[in-house]
């Protein structure tokens, strides 16, 4: 059986080391991804904060263990979900299984006046960027702001406005700073009642001004204003800054838009099985409408659960179902970290449950990271 995967980010490198892991000779994996490597969405975080180096976070895709996966760097330039064949700058490649592992693109030019007047913090680029502008600022008013919905990561925002608070505090430079923060959302974390309360707590304590339900639509740059809308009735509202760090508008990457593949912006699954309606074709991750955020442990999740369904499939039998379960950790300032455990069922209520910042949460959230690279590229890491 000869299975292409699509994207080695956080769904497609679970999904090729454990095929390999399990299959052995019986399939043929190929991955394939444009990049020089992976790199943890936590990490750009930790670059942008000055935690760590750009290249430190960098884990090169010739350093990937998983024996019988063979590894391609190219475009991949066009998707015929129908025949399962793809067109990318090394060649054609068809499968007898495809994996849509893509992820979401950025796009920081959706949004008018974000490049000439912010910063995204999204992208890697972006963030290694945002360092240097967060090294040099002299203090003032820092807007953090959300584009568009959906977003990687949602506690990614409220996790930046903290990690501002503290640098500037660190650095002597929070007294002549005032912090704002804007989203689309009514509460920090919406799945979790009792992380939001934790964040809205933090915000309080540090004197950081939330501003819920408040979506970005674009930025004045010659009046250093952003420009937002109240996403229940639409009221329009304007913020001043002296410097903005922009969560940017989402999409799928052009070649799945162009596939026809997406369906209102994003690939439909099965929220059990991560089929598409192209028999054989499965989709997984932040390029899906699965109804779990967008966020790598869930990737990752329903990554593993298509490897086991082409496993059993490959001896006959009928594999397992999702279950829409993940971890999500996010930090509080000033070193601490709480997790939310949450589970995802179509047609109900998240349920989660919260775990409050201690020295085990933070241990956790360090291992998640340092797990992942050894059983990817086979190496020891840890994210400082
Ligand atoms: C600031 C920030 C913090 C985050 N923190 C966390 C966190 O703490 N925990 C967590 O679980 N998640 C976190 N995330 C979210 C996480 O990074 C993503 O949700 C996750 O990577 C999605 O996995 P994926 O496999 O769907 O896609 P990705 O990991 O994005 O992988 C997609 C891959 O497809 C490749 N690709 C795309 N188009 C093409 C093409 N045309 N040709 C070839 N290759 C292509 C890309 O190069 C990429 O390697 C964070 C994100 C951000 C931005």
């Amino acid at each position: 059986m000869r299975v292409v995967v699509l994207g080695a980010g956080f769904g497609g490198l679970e999904l090729s080391t454990r095929l390999s892991e399990v299959l052995g000779d019986e399939l043929e994996v190929t991955l394939v991804d444009r990049a020089e490597g992976f790199v943890f969405g936590f990490s750009k975080l930790d670059v942008m904060f000055g935690r760590t180096t750009p290249d430190a976070v960098l884990h090169r895709y010739d350093g990937l263990v998983a024996p019988r996966v063979r590894f391609v760097r190219a475009e991949i330039t066009a998707i015929d979900p129908a025949a399962r064949r793809v067109e990318t700058t090394a060649g054609a490649l068809t499968g007898d299984v495809l994996v849509v592992a893509l992820g979401a693109d950025v796009d920081p030019a959706g949004t008018p006046g974000l490049l000439e007047g912010g910063w995204e913090f999204y992208s890697e680029q972006g963030a290694f960027a945002a360092r240097d502008v967060l090294a040099d600022f002299p203090g003032g008013r820092v807007v953090v702001g959300v584009c568009g919905t959906p977003f990687k990561c949602p506690p990614a925002p409220s996790e930046t406005a903290l990690l501002v608070h503290d640098l500037l505090a660190r650095t002597g430079r929070r007294a002549q700073s005032e912090i704002h923060l804007a989203m689309p959302l009514p509460v920090p974390v919406p799945p979790s009642p009792p992380g939001s309360a934790a964040l809205l707590e933090a915000f309080a304590e540090r004197g950081i001004e939330f501003h819920p339900s408040k979506l970005v639509t674009g930025l004045d740059p010659v009046r250093s204003v952003a420009l937002l809308s109240d996403v229940d009735d639409g009221t329009p509202g304007e913020m001043a800054y002296d410097l903005f760090l922009g969560v940017p508008k989402h999409h799928v990457p052009a070649v799945v838009a162009e596939s026809g593949l997406a369906e209102d912006g994003w690939i439909p699954v099965d929220s059990l099985t991560l089929e598409t309606r192209f028999p054989g074709v499965y989709a997984v991750g932040d390029v899906t409408s699965v109804g779990t955020p967008k966020a790598g442990v869930f990737a990752e999740g329903q990554a593993a659960i298509v490897a086991d369904r082409i496993i059993a499939a490959a001896r006959g039998a009928d594999g397992p179902r999702y279950g829409g379960a993940g971890v999500c950790y996010f930090e509080l300032g000033g070193d601490q970290v709480a997790g939310v455990e949450v589970t995802f069922l179509q047609g109900q209520a998240p349920i989660g449950t919260y775990n409050p910042p201690s020295a085990e949460i933070a241990a956790r959230k360090g291992d998640f990271g340092t797990s992942r690279i050894r059983r990817w590229f086979g190496r020891e890491w840890s994210a400082y």
